[in-house]
């Protein structure tokens, strides 16, 4: 019997898993071992229950008393916390899904990857920060990650039998997000609840918003990079308002293989989950007859200011994918409070990518987590004080 713990099980992405592993068996047909949440007692509980998890962990330790209360009578071990969420990832398990959001993400994900077996990687936040640390260790230890943000599935597939050496450039595929048709000059005003009506895809508030502004877009870009080992040069973004195409990657040859699909990340989650096989799954088949046409434009820079951001960021590379996440996760907490205005964020990314400047040292690799982390720190504490700045004179 497979073994699968899965991390933000309480969210989007973590929804969607527990959904597969439903249809294919649920608890009798997996050992799942760990399932973590963050402030959602009553679904972490529920999911724990119904999938006979060996534990359950919040990862606010104010929240135990609560979980235990819930968990009593069930045989599921209950903690809380971020070490014991990273405990958690110790405990061996074949299959891990990394949803967490933000780089909260990493320490767990590093640690399922000792075990060798499958990290299912949504969260994209690992590789922005700490790319090569992952990849290391996932080498070191025989271990697999099969990525399943959207796009970086899709490149994923597109290039199964094929060598590396032979693409030419890789194209995401962007949607373009709720604003993608306001006026330049509306966007400074944007709203919260305007930034979340995504047109195409259902997915949790924050990467909601980074679809708006583009940064998910930009640590797309980002991951790209660090996933499939290619150029900066080499990753383009196009954006694609039906979201149908999910991302595409040219060859030497000049072919172009584009990976199709209703928008539903069951898919990617579920390739991921049954990888090397394809098995069905329940996602929506395309008519194409219906879809009858795919549009596909550049991406403006002036509006997404993010996209050049990450371009910066990756001909930086070391610590600087860790500074730029964290500022753009205190920028967008700024943001969600208020504070400050949405196209303030990207401003507020790169004053702070400008001020740490001389704290990344040369273009270094990230030495160990703990640099990563440290540089974490100090660009949410600089992107912080830069937002109050701009939210004072406001
Ligand atoms: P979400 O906000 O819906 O869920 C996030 C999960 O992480 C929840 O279980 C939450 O409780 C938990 N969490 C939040 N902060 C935490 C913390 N500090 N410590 C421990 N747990 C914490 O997010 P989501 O949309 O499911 O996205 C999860 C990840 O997947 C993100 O990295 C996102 O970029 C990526 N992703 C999501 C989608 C999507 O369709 N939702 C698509 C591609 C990639
Ligand atoms: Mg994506």
């Amino acid at each position: 019997m497979r073994s699968v713990s899965v991390f933000g099980v309480t969210g989007s992405i973590g929804a969607q898993t527990l959904d597969l592993l439903r249809r294919a068996g649920g608890a009798g047909a997996f050992r799942v071992v760990a399932l973590t949440g963050g402030r959602n007692l009553a679904a972490l509980a529920e999911a724990a229950r119904e999938f006979r998890a060996e534990v359950a962990v919040c990862a606010d330790e104010g929240g135990l008393a609560e979980l235990r209360e819930r968990l009593a009578g069930s045989g599921v071990a209950a903690a809380a916390g971020a070490a014991a969420i990273a405990e958690a990832a110790d405990r061996p398990a074949d299959w891990v899904m990394s949803a967490i959001v933000g780089a909260a993400g990493l320490v767990p994900g590093l640690r399922a990857l000792r075990h060798g077996g499958v990290l299912a990687l949504a969260n994209k936040e690992s590789l922005v920060t700490a790319g090569p640390l992952l990849m290391a260790e996932a080498a070191a230890h025989g271990a697999r990650i099969l990525p399943v943000d959207s796009e970086h599935s899709a490149i994923f597939q597109a290039l199964a039998g094929e060598e590396i050496a032979a693409v030419e450039r890789i194209i995401l595929t962007a949607s373009g997000g709720a604003l993608r048709d306001w006026p330049l000059e509306r966007l400074a005003g944007a709203t919260v609840d305007e930034a979340l009506a995504h047109p195409n895809w259902a997915m949790g508030q924050r990467i909601t918003i980074d679809s708006a502004s583009m940064f998910n877009k930009a640590l797309e870009v980002i991951e790209t990079r660090e996933f499939f080992g290619v150029e900066p040069g080499q990753v383009e973004v196009i954006l694609h308002p039906e979201s149908l195409v999910h991302s595409l990657v040219g060859f030497r040859d000049g072919a172009i293989m584009a990976h199709m699909g209703a928008p539903d990340m069951r898919h990617s989650i579920g390739y991921a989950l049954n990888w090397p096989r394809r098995e069905a799954l329940p996602v929506a088949r395309l008519d194409l007859a219906q879809v009858a046409s795919l549009t596909f434009r550049a991406p403006d820079e002036a509006r997404y200011p993010a996209l050049r951001l990450a371009r910066e960021v990756m001909a930086r590379r070391g610590l600087a994918g860790a500074a730029f996440n964290a500022a753009k996760e205190a920028a967008l907490d700024q943001f969600l409070a208020g504070a400050i205005g949405f196209m303030d964020m990207a401003g507020v990314v790169e004053a702070t990518l400008e001020a740490l400047e001389p704290e990344m040292g040369a273009a270094n690799l990230p030495r160990g987590l703990e640099d990563v982390l440290r540089m974490d720190h100090l660009a949410r504490q600089r992107a912080g004080e830069i937002a109050a700045r701009i939210a004072g004179g406001r």
